[in-house]
């Protein structure tokens, strides 16, 4: 049983492990800007030292991992690091989160070392579009991991960023494309997080505007209901009992019940998605920190934590990118959704 919680009564237990800060795309909503400051290599994290970060946060209430990026599938031997943390003990669900391009190449290797569920990312169904959106002609390498996805794990879940003007006439045809794949369909509201410089509150299409646009088209839609679940997604059931998602997280954030922190590539720790100061977990754990040490630096962050930085937002008035991109993003990559994994 975990006790430990936050100053909002929230628990440790959901940890997003970004393995890499680099990407294959250059989505416009996420990484739009030709060049970065990236991560030197030598802060990245061997696995074994990730294998032994998650142990200590097991230990502490932690028990589902989405392993997430920048693209996940670029970091070498992804099957390896899949293996050393799929068995741990108290682990109920390991997740990852991945645009897709290189799937279909190690579908078969990631579910044999134990991954559980796979959830890919996909804005749009168009080729001229994709390739406006990620600057990459790579629709049909999307397409042919999310049919090995489907081949091999059965059920899966497909996350699209809704924006207006880009895809917002696509909901349907995306629902559609799901059930063709047994994907469940996540409808995401643009976020003004990190990179996301081209956001403005007119871009984001809203929860009750995806709700419109779906039962203008396939009538009644029902509201599925889980008080249990602490889930970002509130899902929704069609007629024919097709389930979708949206992520109402600009419009109506789930601060109050956040469980969720990120661990980057680096080791940095950030306790909300919008925090601007993480605890650095590497230097310890390079410093010979014994896991005791580990353990009471992760407690007190923990214990002090009192982030609800979408909220936050929400409150503002006048709403702009989260940081602007000339000042801080260029000279620290954590700020950026690709460093700490959306
Ligand atoms: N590269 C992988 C992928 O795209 O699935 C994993 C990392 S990506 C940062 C994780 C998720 O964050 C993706 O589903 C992406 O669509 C979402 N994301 C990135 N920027 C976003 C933004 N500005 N608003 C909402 N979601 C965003
Ligand atoms: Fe797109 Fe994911 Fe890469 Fe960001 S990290 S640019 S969302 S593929
Ligand atoms: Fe959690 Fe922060 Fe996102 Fe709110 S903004 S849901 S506290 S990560």
């Amino acid at each position: 049983m975990n006790d430990l919680n936050d100053l909002y009564g929230r628990p440790l237990r959901n940890l997003r492990l970004s393995v890499t800060d680099r990407c294959n795309l250059r989505c416009e909503y996420c990484m739009p800007e030709d060049d970065y400051v990236w991560l030197p290599r030598e802060d990245v994290l061997h696995f074994e030292e990730t294998s032994a970060l998650v142990d200590v946060f097991l230990s502490l209430g932690v028990d589902k991992i989405r392993l997430t990026g920048g693209e996940p599938l670029l970091r070498r031997d992804m099957p390896a690091l899949v293996k050393m943390i799929s068995s741990k003990r108290g682990l109920n669900d390991l997740a990852l989160t991945t645009n897709g391009v290189l799937l279909a190449d190690q579908i078969d290797a990631l579910k044999a070392a134990g991954l559980g569920r796979i959830t890919v990312s996909l804005d749009t169904l168009h080729r001229d579009r994709f390739k406006a959106l990620t600057r990459f002609d790579q629709l049909d390498a999307v397409h042919a991991g999310i049919g090995a996805a489907h081949r091999v794990f059965g059920r899966i879940k497909i996350d699209t960023v809704v924006i207006r003007g880009v895809n917002d006439d696509e909901l349907v045809s995306l629902i559609e494309y799901g059930k063709s794949v047994n994907g469940e369909v996540r409808f995401i509201e643009y976020m003004d997080v990190g990179g996301a410089s081209r956001w403005s509150p007119a871009r984001v299409v809203s929860r009750r505007e995806v709700l419109e646009t779906l039962s203008q088209h396939y009538g009644a839609v029902d509201a599925i209901d889980d008080p249990a679940s602490s889930a970002p997604a509130d899902r929704y059931a069609l007629k024919d009992g097709t389930t979708f998602g949206i992520i109402a997280s600009t419009t109506a954030p789930f601060c109050r019940t956040c469980d969720r922190s990120r661990l980057t590539a680096d080791g940095m720790w950030y306790l909300c998605l919008y925090a601007t100061r993480g605890i650095d977990l590497r230097a310890p754990l390079r410093q010979g920190a014994s896991v005791e040490q580990l353990k009471a630096l992760i407690t007190s962050g923990w214990r002090a934590r009192d982030d609800r930085g979408a909220e936050e937002r929400l409150a503002l008035g006048d709403r702009r990118a989260f940081v602007p991109v000339q000042d801080l993003l260029r000279k620290d990559p954590h700020l950026e959704m690709h460093t700490r994994g959306g």
